[in-house]
């Protein structure tokens, strides 16, 4: 028997040897639709693309893999992911959800499955009674981000976890922000992860895709019958690239997270800004909480700018490097505003109530070399200053 891998070993090769048909080390794009059988009922394991494409199995096998799970879903979004996940509970049960949500997830929660009977309860997950004291005899469900957008909140996932299994329930992490290269939720106790396999596994911004990782065997089998019912897969290509980009999380996120520490320690040394929000900080709420159930701090940060609205708004035109844009998690550093971009779905005073406002600015700190970084911060935090 070997060794377990290790993960910078098991991202450039689990699911992915060489191709069984020729030989191929890298595992081939399988552009297809169909796969011809021997007889009625005789093929090798394939028969249609939207039930299973060799592709997208190796793409689906790294993925549990890295995640520490038996199987592994690949999704066209996101938030096909998500709404994959759904399918696991049906009209008249209970659902406990974070309040700090991904604003698409929210969208979903709040204005598409209720149509279908799916009940929700929001809480603020970070006090963790909240989470019991949510909990009904119908709740099949938790679902919780750690860390959350955009203020970087920490979520107690053992503690979330067990709650759940004391209620017959499942605890879902949205694993996206954290990466499995930083945070295994299943480890921790939680029995689903997702992933927006857009942002930091697929790394460069170049394609959408989602991600569902279980190891329970019936979760499974309802998760590959549901999403051939209803179809959301991505295609062959997409699966080839997200896998490309996975092989290198590791190295990526190690630079990620250099890079975040010594922004986040930049932009505490500037007067224009009022307050920095990374796990990594000592005073940071979640910072002794991040140490316990992650293995890094990762490489999103926010901050609150001093002189407000105005200011906040003319720092995100003058960057040049990170350039303003939604997303997160590519090589390129991109600088976001919650107020009227990733969080516009959320009312003004549900914003508020979670610590956002109008000062507040996103990065997603890239690995460019961060002492251009830091200039181009110092730029426009000099432009910004003069708009106040
Ligand atoms: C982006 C994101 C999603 C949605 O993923 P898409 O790939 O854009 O559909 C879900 N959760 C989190 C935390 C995200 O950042």
């Amino acid at each position: 028997m070997p060794r377990n891998q290790e993960f910078e070993t098991r991202a450039i090769h689990s699911g992915q040897g060489a191709d069984p048909a020729t030989g191929a080390t890298i595992t081939p794009v399988y552009q297809t639709v169909t796969f011809t059988q021997d007889e009625v009922g005789q093929h090798k394991g394939y028969e249609y693309s939207r039930t299973g494409n060799p592709t997208r199995v190796a793409l689906e096998q790294c993925l549990a893999s890295l995640e520490g799970g038996r199987f592994g879903f690949a999704y066209g979004s996101g938030m096909a992911a998500i709404h994959g996940t759904m399918q696991l509970v049906s009209a008249g049960d209970h659902v406990v959800v974070a309040d700090d949500l991904y604003g698409g997830t929210f969208r979903l929660f709040s204005e598409v499955l209720p149509r279908f009977g799916v009940r929700f309860t929001s809480v603020d997950a970070t006090q963790i009674e909240e989470v019991a004291k949510a909990c009904e005899p119908d709740t099949k469900m938790i679902w919780i981000e750690s860390p959350t957008n955009p203020l970087l909140r920490l979520i107690d996932v053992a503690a979330c976890g067990e709650i759940a299994s004391r209620q017959g329930a499942r605890l879902v992490v949205d694993n996206t922000f954290a990466t499995p290269y930083l945070q295994n939720p299943l480890a921790l106790g939680a029995h689903i992860v997702v992933h927006s396999t857009t942002k930091y596994l697929g790394g460069h911004s170049d394609v959408i895709g989602g991600a569902v990782i279980v190891d329970d065997e019936e979760m499974a089998n309802t998760l590959q019958f549901t999403r051939n019912a209803t179809g959301g897969i991505p295609g062959p290509w997409d699966a080839w690239l997200t896998l490309r980009g996975t092989k290198t999380l590791a190295l990526r996120m190690r630079q990620h997270e250099h890079n975040a520490a010594r922004v986040a320690e930049f932009l505490l040394e500037r007067p224009e800004v009022a307050r920095v929000y990374y796990p990594g900080l000592t005073d940071h709420s979640g910072h002794e909480l991040a140490k316990r159930q992650m293995r890094g701090f990762g490489g999103m940060l926010a901050l609150d700018l001093a002189g407000g609205e105005a200011a906040a708004l003319a720092f995100c035109a003058e960057t040049q490097l990170f350039s303003l844009g939604e997303s997160l998690g590519g090589v390129e550093s991109l600088i976001g505003y919650p107020w009227t971009m990733s969080h516009a779905a959320f009312p003004p005073e549900e914003k508020r109530r979670k610590g956002i406002t109008e000062a507040t600015v996103r990065l997603s700190v890239g690995i460019e070399h961060v002492d251009d970084l830091c200039a181009d911060l110092e730029r426009a935090l000099d432009a910004a200053a003069l708009a106040e």
